[in-house]
């Protein structure tokens, strides 16, 4: 366990987030003025005590080692009062970071690839200074100065900003938003699944009943946007086509009777899993106007695929990549997953050369998120399996062959949990790439999301945004639904 003393709140999840980044296998726990509760019989291996005396420009911190011995640093920082935003590389909070980041290096040993930042968007950051003119070589700078953050990740931040700048053009005027629908329907549960979503099975009978709902909300919000453009159109869950031909054609047809659809550039519909995939789902959707499916590999190693849950072989993968080529898809996204269990770096390379030979479109490469008192991390643990960690190399190996398949790096995105502290990637297919996972990402648009467990995003001027979910859960949110309006006819009134 790691324990942190400091005199003020500000910060403390900051503060959290990037011991944590150091100590992910350890409890951390921050305590504010001296408000200590620590459990009885906890392992203490660490106490760091800061002092944040910001308003007298500098920050103070004392490190107490299990064995007593004590180190301390002192860096200045610009006063609080005189600091105009907590971007400057001097501000309080940028100064505190790089502080603990320096001792916790010498402590530890480690270097963490993105330095002191631990938020889920750290392109954002190069792109703010891309907009306020900055070039290239000033970027890599701040990024240095500011966030300790290695030469790799600069580069691959700067070299993503230039590309989702230009493939957000024509988009960022105010006026454009996109529309989410979710389907939180799977054929089964894998094992290290995250999300709000259960076996359709279990729905018999009531998959209808909710895509009423959905129409719903849609009827009552489109009214709502009728001056505004709507740019893209993403259906994801779950697995959209856990649905039957018949009711991807009817939501697809409520989408397009209600919103203006003429100047859509995307139109998404996640297909995941593939033994959800039939010739009939696909020809509808093509037809319905449908651009850009996914088909989701995760691994090309049958063995890795059993363990997880995904109830479906690497043929059925490739036969559904096939057959969607065959409906005339021409952009076709692939996710894989790096740090599964059991995986070493050689299924990686494996995983990789498979699906070279398929050429997608696009290519998603996530690291395994998974929380330690979940299913899978004690069936990893109990069969003394390899893997649950992605490591550099599979992070080379990944960036290596998404590259040698034509494909170019152009959003990205870390979450809490991640194995190995990496990030998320999306590659792509010269202009092959995905428009709303951009817009998600830099938050340049609105986003109205329907459907059980959606958030929708508002973006006033100036850039504030505020959010609104409908209930995670399928049977409250229908009968929320069935009840009185949708809340996101309020949210965007
Ligand atoms: S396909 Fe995705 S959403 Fe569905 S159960 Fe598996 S991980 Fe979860």
């Amino acid at each position: 366990m790691i324990i942190v003393n400091t005199d003020k709140e500000k910060y403390f999840y900051d503060i959290h987030s990037l011991v944590k980044s150091f100590y992910p296998e350890e409890d951390v726990l921050v305590f504010v003025k001296g408000s200590r509760e620590i459990p009885e019989d906890s392992d203490v291996i660490l106490t760091i005590d800061l002092l944040l005396k910001w308003d007298e420009g500098h920050i103070d911190a004392e490190f107490i080692k299990e064995s007593g011995e004590k180190e301390s640093l002192s860096m200045n920082c610009i006063k609080e009062s005189e600091a105009d935003s907590a971007d400057m590389t001097d501000s309080p909070k940028n100064v505190l970071k790089r502080l603990l980041y320096q001792m916790l290096n010498k402590e530890t040993g480690k270097d963490l690839p993105w330095g002191t930042l631990t938020g889920i968007r750290p392109v954002k950051i190069a792109m703010h200074r891309l907009l306020l003119g900055d070039d290239d070589e000033a970027i890599r700078d701040y990024m240095k100065k500011t966030y300790i953050c290695s030469d790799e990740k600069t580069d691959l931040s700067i070299e993503i900003a230039h590309r989702e700048n230009r493939l957000l053009e024509g988009t960022t005027d105010g006026n454009g938003y996109s529309l989410y629908v979710n389907i939180p329907f799977c054929p089964t549960r894998c094992a290290y699944c995250s999300f709000m979503s259960s076996p359709i099975g279990l729905w018999k009978g009531q998959v209808d009943r909710y895509l009423d709902c959905v129409k719903k909300e849609i009827d009552e919000t489109a009214p709502l946007f009728k001056d505004k453009r709507l740019d893209s159109v993403y259906i994801g869950g779950g697995t959209p086509t856990t649905l039957e031909p018949y009711q991807l054609e009817k939501l697809i047809g409520w989408i397009k009777g209600a919103y203006d659809i003429s100047k859509v550039r995307e139109f998404t519909i996640e297909s995941g899993r593939p033994d959800s995939i039939t010739m009939d789902k696909l020809l509808t959707m093509k037809k319905g106007g449908v651009t850009r499916i996914s088909v989701n590999p995760q691994t090309m190693r049958d063995k890795t695929l059993e363990l997880i849950g995904r109830h479906h072989s690497v043929k059925q993968t490739i036969d559904a990549f096939y057959m969607a080529r065959e409906a005339g898809f021409e952009h076709i996204n692939m996710d894989i997953i790096l740090g599964l269990p059991g995986e070493e770096l050689e299924d990686v390379q494996y995983t990789m050369d498979e699906i070279g030979k398929l050429k997608p479109d696009e290519l998603t490469v996530h690291s395994l998120a998974i929380k330690r008192a979940s299913r899978l991390y004690d069936y990893v643990a109990d069969h003394g399996l390899a893997g649950m960690d992605t490591t550099s190399s599979m992070m080379k190996v990944a960036e290596e062959g998404a590259r040698n398949m034509g494909l170019s790096p152009y959003y990205l995105y870390r979450q809490k949990n991640i194995s190995g502290n990496y990030e998320n990637t999306g590659y792509g297919l010269g202009d092959k790439m995905c428009l709303y996972n951009i817009i998600t990402m830099e938050e340049t648009q609105s986003i109205l999301a329907l459907g059980s467990g959606s958030v929708s995003k508002r973006i006033f001027e100036g850039h504030r945004i505020e959010r609104k979910g409908n209930p995670k859960d399928v049977k409250l949110y229908m009968e929320n639904m069935e009840a009185g309006p949708s809340p996101m006819k309020e949210f965007f009134s």
